[in-house]
């Protein structure tokens, strides 16, 4: 897992954006190796949209990129599967200004890169490395990322409601935890608020199959995919936006009821001070004396 992936083949989907109800095919397709995730508006003459931290939008409900005034909706699924996945390369042509919601979670998308399967290249991966602790607050919302040798997150949510309350997960990253414990979760909403969200054009794609709905005290499209779905699906949203860094974090995440501006902030305030993190690129050091090869990460020299 120390050298940058990409995918094999070319794989696509089609659907509609949650907010903006737009219809959009989805295309990922295979890139070399240091290009990152890169959105292409093949609608707007292939413009590019890099998904790093400098593009990012306004964030509400979902994270959005903007380059040059042309908008990319809704990215927080697809590259928490890409991260999830270990996926660091990637073109992703779309034809409309947002992602498919599809089934509310990240399942679809990981579907899509296990049939296009995953490509090893020939560089090694270059994480991201907090050095000190960054904290953000907001209200009582609040995140942060400690040093640590590894990339982990733990989610708190409290939602007054019968089947939510409080929720606390907390995960290590790997490609099988994040399939088996994250990618499947949904994005919930509640019912009585969606007359007020369709009026202000929030929800224009939202149906039944993509998202969970919550009715005052209980569910109306069960049953869950995890009792405690919910937090769930904010670990699956976090781990999507802190994609935005442009490299894999090492790192331990707190979330407690944070959301998409509070996530994105922590990757503006990382990127902002380089003197909270440092490059490390990973490498296989044989250890001495018989012990056989260990994983090390290293220091790399700083990339201007
Ligand atoms: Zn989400």
């Amino acid at each position: 897992m120390n050298h940058e992936q990409t995918i094999r083949s070319a794989v696509e989907t089609s659907g509609v954006g949650l907010h903006s109800g737009a219809p959009v095919k989805l295309r990922i397709l295979p890139a070399a190796a240091g290009t990152g995730v890169v959105f292409r508006r093949v609608d707007l003459d292939g413009f590019e949209v890099e998904a790093v931290g400098r593009n990012v939008a306004r964030v509400s409900y979902a994270t959005s990129l903007m380059k040059k005034g042309v908008l990319i909706s809704t990215t927080e699924h697809l590259l928490s599967a890409f991260t999830g996945m270990g996926v660091d390369n990637a073109i992703v042509e779309l034809d409309n200004l947002e992602l498919p919601i599809l089934d509310g979670s990240a399942q679809p998308y990981v579907e899509m890169i296990r049939a296009a399967g995953l490509k090893r290249q020939r560089r090694l991966r270059s994480y991201l490395r907090l050095r000190k602790e960054v904290e953000v607050r907001e209200g009582d919302k609040f995140i942060a990322v400690y040093p640590a040798q590894e990339y982990s997150v733990a989610y708190s949510i409290n939602f007054p409601h019968p089947l939510i309350g409080k929720e606390t997960f907390e995960v290590k990253l790997s490609a099988e935890s994040y399939c088996r414990e994250i990618a499947a979760a949904r994005t919930f909403g509640f019912r009585h608020e969606e007359q007020a969200m369709r009026n202000m054009g929030l929800i224009r794609g939202a149906s039944s199959e993509s998202c969970i709905v919550l009715t005052r005290d209980g569910l109306e499209n069960g049953p869950l995919r995890y009792p405690d779905e919910f937090v769930r699906h904010k670990v699956l949203d976090l781990i999507g936006d802190l994609a935005l860094l442009g490299r894999r974090l090492l790192g331990r995440v707190v979330a407690d009821r944070a959301g998409h501006a509070l996530h994105t902030a922590l990757v503006s305030r990382i990127l902002r001070d380089h003197s909270l993190w440092e490059e490390a690129a990973s490498e296989e050091v044989a250890s001495p004396a018989g012990e056989g090869p260990e994983k090390r990460v290293g220091t790399a020299p700083a990339v201007p």
